[in-house]
Order: C-alpha cells, then sequence, then structure tokens
C-alpha cells in the first residue's frame, strides 16, 4: 500500500481559516486588528520569499503586517534599536527577525531582544523555557507545525517512539521539548539523533514517528525506516533548483505509513502557526 500523503498545504489552509475567524471574533467585539512586524535583514532570496508569503498570509487572514527591510550591512546596534522601536508600537502585537541574519548581527542578541510578550516566533529564550517547563507561551511555529500536521491526520504522538534527526534551536530541539510534554499532542518517547549519534538507521528503524531535520538533502533512505512508521520530513532544501526534503521521498513513502511531501508538508505549517501566535498575542493584548 503506498503511504498516505499528509498535505500540509491543506491542513495549513484550515489553520488558516480558523485564524481568519478567529481575527473576525476579536476585531468585532472592539479588539485590536492583529499586527505582525516582519525584519528582514540583507537579500537572501529565499528569506525574502519567506517574509513576503508571511506577509500574503497575514492579509488574508485579516491581519496588518508591515515588512522592516534593512540592508546587508545594517550594524548590530542598529538593528537593536529598531526592534526596541516595534516592542515599543501598539500596532504590532507580534515580531518575527528572519534568520538567519548577516555575521556582523549576533542572533541570540537580537532575539533576546524582542519582548517575549511579542516573539510569534517562539524562539525567545523565555518562550522555550516556559515551553519546556508546560507553561502556556507561544510555541516555536515549525514544531508546532509538525505536531499540529500529527494530531490532525490522527497520529496522537502520544505513547509513540518519536526518533527526531537533528537538534537545532529552531526544530530539533523544541520539537522533542514539545513532544515529550505532559499534555495534548505530548507524552511520546522521544529519542534525539545529530552527527555524533552512534549506528543513527538501528535507532531510525525503531521509530513509530521518524521526524528528519538534518538539511541534507535524500539523507533518510528506505534502509532507515522501519515498514508502516509516519515519516516527518522538516528539510527544505535547494537541490538543481529544485526543493526537496531530507528523506528520499519515493522510497520511504513505499514502505511507510505516512509521509509529508516537500514542498507542500511542514513548510506552510510554519506560516500558518506564525499566524496563529500572532493571533494569541492581539489577544493578550486586548485583555490586558
Ligand atoms: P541545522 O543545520 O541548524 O541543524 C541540522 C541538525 O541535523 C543538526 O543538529 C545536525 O547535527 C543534524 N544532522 C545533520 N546531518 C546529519 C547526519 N548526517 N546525521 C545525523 N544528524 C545530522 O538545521 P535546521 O534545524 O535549522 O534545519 C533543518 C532542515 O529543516 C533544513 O533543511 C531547513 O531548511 C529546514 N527547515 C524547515 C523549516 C520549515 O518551515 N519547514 C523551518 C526551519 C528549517 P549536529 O548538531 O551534530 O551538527
Amino acid at each position: 500500500m503506498p503511504a498516505r500523503i499528509l498535505n500540509g498545504n491543506e491542513i495549513a489552509a484550515e489553520l488558516r481559516a480558523e485564524v481568519a475567524e478567529g481575527v473576525a471574533q476579536l476585531t468585532a467585539s472592539g479588539g485590536p486588528q492583529p499586527g505582525l512586524a516582519a525584519v528582514l535583514v540583507g537579500d537572501d532570496a529565499a528569506s525574502a520569499v519567506y517574509v513576503r508569503n508571511k506577509g500574503r498570509a497575514c492579509a488574508e487572514a485579516g491581519m496588518h503586517s508591515e515588512t522592516f527591510h534593512l540592508p546587508v550591512d545594517t550594524p548590530h546596534d542598529v538593528l537593536l534599536s529598531l526592534i526596541d522601536r516595534l516592542n515599543a508600537d501598539d500596532r504590532f502585537h507580534g515580531i518575527l527577525v528572519q534568520l538567519p541574519l548577516p555575521a556582523q548581527i549576533d542572533e541570540a542578541t537580537a532575539i533576546e531582544r524582542i519582548a517575549p510578550a511579542k516573539d510569534v516566533d517562539g524562539l525567545h529564550p523565555v518562550s522555550q523555557g516556559k515551553m519546556l517547563q508546560g507553561e502556556p507561551t507561544y510555541l516555536p511555529c515549525t514544531p508546532s507545525g509538525v505536531q499540529q500536521v500529527l494530531l490532525r491526520s490522527g497520529y496522537d504522538p502520544a505513547g509513540q517512539h518519536v526518533v527526531i534527526v537533528g537538534r537545532s534551536n529552531i526544530v530539533g530541539k523544541p520539537l522533542a521539548a514539545l513532544l515529550m510534554q505532559r499534555s495534548i499532542g505530548g507524552n511520546a518517547t522521544v529519542t534525539v539523533c545529530h552527527t555524533r549519534t552512534r549506528n543513527l538507521s538501528d535507532i531510525t528503524r525503531q521509530a513509530d514517528i521518524l521526524v528528519a531535520a538534518m538539511g541534507v538533502p535524500g539523507a533518510i533512505t528506505a534502509d532507515m525506516v522501519r515498514d508502516g512508521a509516519v515519516v516527518i520530513d522538516v528539510g527544505i532544501n535547494r537541490v538543481d533548483d529544485r526543493l526537496v526534503g531530507d528523506v528520499d521521498f519515493d522510497a520511504v513513502a513505499a514502505k511507510s505509513e505516512a509521509i509529508t511531501p516537500v514542498p507542500g508538508g511542514i513548510g506552510p505549517m510554519t506560516i500558518a502557526m506564525l499566524l496563529s501566535n500572532t493571533l494569541d498575542a492581539a489577544r493578550r493584548y486586548s485583555s490586558k
């Protein structure tokens, strides 16, 4: 039986429609129009596309968004003062600093400068600390997008062995924290692998749910996957002008229960979760 394709475009569209409904309710009840400030430094083509897509998705959901585009040689302090201004600007309930940033800017300091109340990317240490402790907070968009794809497709991670390959601060590590929480969408038994993991395929073959977040095209081959596993491919890699994931899609799809494609899998979910966090931020602002 060929694998079920988990269509991230469809699930994300469902989520965006829910967000649009939430925005309409909030404004109808006298609340603010949710606003997102996106900060883009430099001219990285992929980053520019991501930011443009985020802006378009905001508009479709009835949100206000503005992009603050700074030149590639922007000094660190100039970026920090822009973030300070946005922190104080009531039109924006969420702030997104598009990564990666040019070398002269310290990424961690820039993210820490965002007011935690506006950290809709969920990457601030306060947000990540709260998530780790199971407190309500903004969840990082790509990990929570993975969680939503699983839940909304009927693959509750509870009790499942989830193997995550990748331990970055934006995907692997927070995803592990999220899926092991004692809460809905959590309760998984999680193993995290990386480049120092020995016998990687022995471990990936034990996964009920296998998540690839490595940034290595086609790295997860069919022999690394158990028959009937659910496979989530977070990777987005450009190869010969084509986007491919970290999973050798055709061969792995032939033996798995379900799989996310690239493109059209986790990518669109990331944007949908950003909108959802921005709506939450505006709701919190209005109930202050
Ligand atoms: P990073 O490069 O920050 O992290 C990659 C991780 O994978 C590292 O922990 C690395 O291990 C591990 N890894 C790399 N190669 C191997 C290997 N051969 N065996 C085992 N582990 C390996 O990448 P990101 O987490 O930022 O992104 C991962 C992928 O996800 C990329 O393709 C990126 O484009 C994509 N992405 C997609 C998003 C979306 O919206 N769908 C959002 C964010 C990212 P070590 O720590 O030991 O180096």
